[in-house]
C-alpha cells in the first residue's frame, strides 16, 4: 500500500482516486472547489461509445476556410487564441493526417469501446442509476448529401470497431422524436452510447463513494506542489499533507502546474458553454444538429445546449455568440421554451494535439504521474483510463499502455 495525492475532483481525478482505492492504497484527493464543478460539470453529458474516432483537426482547404471565417458555427476562434496555441495546433493539424489518424482512432476506440462498461459498476455502487439513460445519440442532418456520407461513415464504425447504429430517413425520425418541429434529411442513432442527466452530479455521487469507503477529499492549492526528498507534499485547509505519489488530474489546469516542474505540455484548449431551457417537449434521447455544431440534451435542470469549440485563450472573457446562434438555429426544428436564467458557465476541453490522452508516469520524476488530456471525452473515459493508469503504476507494458504514456509522447 502506498499513500497517494490526486490533484483535481473531477471526472479524470474522481475515477483515479476510486481506482487507486481499489487496488488498496490510501488516497487523499485535493481540489480548490468541491467535486465536479468545472468541466465535468458542464458537459454534454455523454458516456460515448461512439466517439470511436476522436476529433480530427479537418485538413480540406473549404472547411478551413469556413472554419476560418466563422461561417459555420461548430468552431469559432480568435487570433490571440490562435496564436498562444500556435505549436500545439500544428502538431494537432499534422497528427489530423488519415493515416496517423486512422492509427490514433485504434487506440481511443479501445477506451471508448470499453467506456460504458468502466462506469457501470460505480454507477450502481453510488446510486446514480437514477441519473443514466441508455438511449444513444443521435447526428440528426439537415442537409442530405452530408446525411449520405455520415451513413458510409456509421457503416465504416460498424465495421471498423463494432460502433451499432440504426439510420432513419428523416420521416421515420420524425415519428421516433415527436418534440421535432419538421423532419430532418436523416439521422444517424448510435445505439450504445448513455447519457448523464447531470455530469457535475454524477461525478460528486462518484466522490462521495470514494469518502464512505475511507478516501479523503480535502481543499487546497495545486500550486502549492512541492517535490521533495521522500515524495510531494501541499498545503491543504488540513495542513501540510504529504505522500510517496502524485497524480495530476487537473484537466485543462494540468501544464500550468507542470510548467513548474519543467513540463512544456502542449494542449489545444477547446472552450464551450452551455445553456438550459424550459423546452416543453422532452426529448426521447440527445442529439448533435450537426449542421449548427451544438448539441441538445434532456438534463435535471432543462434541456442543456452545448456548444463546439472556441479556440480562445484559456483565461478570455465570456462570449456566448456561439451558444446564441447554436440555439437560434435549434429552435428552428424544436422549441426550446424560455432559457433558465443562472451565471453563464464556460469550461474548456483539454485536448492534446495527438488526441489521446496522457496516462503515465511522468518522464523525469518518480512518483509524479499524469492522467489528463481527455479533450472532447473525458467524461465518458475518466474510469477507463483510471483503470489503465494503475496498470501503468503495477508495472505493466503492452501497446495500449506505451501509446498513452508520457514518456513515450512528451520526448517524441
Ligand atoms: C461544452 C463541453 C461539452 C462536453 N461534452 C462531453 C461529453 O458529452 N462527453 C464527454 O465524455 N466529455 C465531454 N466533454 C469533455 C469533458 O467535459 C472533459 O474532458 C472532462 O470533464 C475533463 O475532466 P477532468 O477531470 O480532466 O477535468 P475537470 O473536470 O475540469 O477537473 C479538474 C479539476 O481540477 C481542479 N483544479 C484546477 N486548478 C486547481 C488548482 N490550482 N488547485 C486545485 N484544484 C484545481 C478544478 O477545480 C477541477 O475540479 C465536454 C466538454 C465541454 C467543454
Amino acid at each position: 500500500m502506498a499513500e497517494f495525492i490526486v490533484l483535481g475532483a473531477g471526472m479524470v481525478g474522481v475515477s483515479t482516486a476510486l481506482a487507486l482505492q481499489a487496488s488498496g492504497h490510501q488516497v487523499t484527493i485535493v481540489d480548490k472547489r468541491d467535486a465536479g464543478l468545472e468541466t465535468s460539470y458542464g458537459n454534454a453529458g455523454m458516456i460515448q461509445v461512439e466517439a470511436a474516432e476522436p476529433y480530427a483537426l479537418p485538413r480540406d482547404i473549404a472547411t478551413l476556410c469556413k472554419y476560418a471565417f466563422e461561417i459555420s458555427n461548430d468552431v469559432t476562434w480568435k487570433m490571440s487564441g490562435a496564436l498562444q496555441m500556435a505549436p500545439a495546433l500544428w502538431s494537432y493539424f499534422r497528427h489530423s493526417a488519415a493515416e496517423k489518424h486512422a492509427k490514433i482512432s485504434r487506440i481511443h476506440s479501445q477506451l471508448t469501446f470499453r467506456s460504458t462498461a468502466d462506469h457501470d459498476p460505480l454507477i450502481h455502487a453510488s446510486g446514480s442509476e437514477h441519473l443514466i439513460d441508455h438511449c444513444g445519440l443521435v447526428m440528426l442532418h439537415r442537409d442530405k448529401r452530408v446525411f449520405e456520407k455520415a451513413v458510409r461513415k456509421a457503416e465504416f464504425l460498424m465495421a471498423e470497431y463494432g460502433v451499432t447504429s440504426n439510420i432513419y430517413d428523416g420521416k421515420s425520425y420524425l415519428h421516433k422524436e415527436p418534440a421535432l418541429k419538421k423532419a430532418p434529411a436523416g439521422a444517424v442513432h448510435y445505439t450504445q452510447s448513455w447519457s448523464c442527466s447531470s455530469p457535475g452530479d454524477l461525478t460528486k455521487a462518484y466522490c462521495d463513494l470514494f469518502v464512505k469507503q475511507g478516501g479523503r477529499l480535502v481543499s487546497g492549492d495545486a500550486s502549492t506542489l512541492q517535490h521533495t526528498v521522500s515524495g510531494w507534499q501541499i498545503l491543504t485547509s488540513d495542513g501540510e499533507l504529504k505522500a510517496e505519489q502524485v497524480v495530476v488530474a487537473l484537466g485543462p489546469w494540468s501544464p500550468e502546474l507542470l510548467k513548474r516542474f519543467g513540463y512544456h505540455i502542449p494542449m489545444v484548449y477547446k472552450r464551450g458553454y452551455h445553456g438550459h431551457f424550459n423546452a416543453p417537449n422532452t426529448l426521447q434521447r440527445p442529439f448533435l444538429d450537426v449542421a449548427n455544431g451544438v448539441l441538445a440534451a434532456p438534463m435535471v435542470k432543462g434541456l442543456r445546449v452545448t456548444t463546439g469549440a472556441a479556440l480562445v485563450p484559456f483565461d478570455s472573457a465570456i462570449d456566448t455568440k456561439q451558444l446564441k446562434r447554436g440555439a437560434k438555429a435549434l429552435n428552428e426544428i424544436i422549441d426550446l421554451g424560455e432559457q433558465v436564467v443562472e451565471p453563464q458557465w464556460v469550461g474548456t476541453r483539454p485536448c492534446m494535439p495527438d488526441m489521446l490522452p496522457l496516462v503515465g508516469e511522468a518522464p523525469n520524476h518518480k512518483g509524479l504521474w499524469f492522467h489528463f488530456g481527455h479533450g472532447h471525452q473525458g467524461f465518458t473515459l475518466g474510469p477507463t483510463t483510471a483503470r489503465l493508469l494503475i496498470r501503468a503504476m503495477e508495472g505493466e507494458s503492452n501497446e495500449l499502455l506505451r501509446a498513452l504514456s508520457p514518456t513515450q509522447r512528451l520526448s517524441s
